[in-house]
């Protein structure tokens, strides 16, 4: 099983991500998570990404696809993996496509979590107050809503062309929407 969730922040993919990996037994793959791991180590990588991270703005494609391609180049990604974070722009996805032929893995759906943009905030300046994350000030939180509507929204576009886009509404208890989205996939 191979997916990718897509959404703005806040709508909750990295809760929804965990359940769905448990249920199918599938890699995670955050690149938040990964990006926030290599600043902690202060990898090359990290060191690079760090100031685009703490603004709020996304960090390069190159960076980004380099990180993937390695990823899904390892053992533990060949039985499946959720993508979560990733693609974010239209050439991460034009990136992503040509790796998945050359791997030959098939996608098997877009999930796209959607909620509306002010309960989106709300969330997250809740959880701004203690993640402890450097990007959850308000104004940064705001902006990174900016940032997506304006460079990752235009995917939920190309993936519908692409014919596997699937919507599942992100708002209500958490069970509920790992719910609606597994019948959405099978
Ligand atoms: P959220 O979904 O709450 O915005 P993430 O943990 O997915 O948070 O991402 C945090 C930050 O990491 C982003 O604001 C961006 O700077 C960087 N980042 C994560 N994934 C990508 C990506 N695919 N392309 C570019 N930047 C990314």
């Amino acid at each position: 099983m191979r997916l990718i969730f897509l959404g703005p922040p806040g709508v909750g993919k990295g809760t929804q991500a965990k359940q769905i990996c448990e249920h199918y037994k599938i890699i995670h793959l955050s690149t938040g998570e990964i990006l926030r791991k290599e600043i902690f180590d202060k990898s090359l990588v990290g060191n690079e990404a760090k100031t685009y991270i703490d603004n709020g703005n996304l960090v390069p494609d190159r960076l980004i696809l380099g990180i993937i391609e390695n990823r899904l180049k390892e053992n533990d990604t060949q039985q499946g993996y959720l993508l979560d974070g990733f693609p974010r722009t239209i050439s991460q996805a034009e990136g992503f496509q040509k790796i998945t032929l050359q791997l030959k893995h098939r996608l098997n759906g877009v999930i796209s979590l959607t909620a509306n943009e002010e309960e989106l905030i709300k969330r997250l300046i809740k959880r701004g107050k203690d993640s402890g994350r450097s990007d959850e000030s308000p104004e940064i939180i705001r902006h990174r809503q900016k940032v997506y509507w304006t460079q990752t929204a235009p995917l939920l576009e190309y993936y519908t062309q692409e014919k596997i886009l699937k919507k599942v509404d992100g708002l209500g208890n958490i069970t509920d929407i790992t719910k609606r989205i597994l019948e959405t996939i099978s």
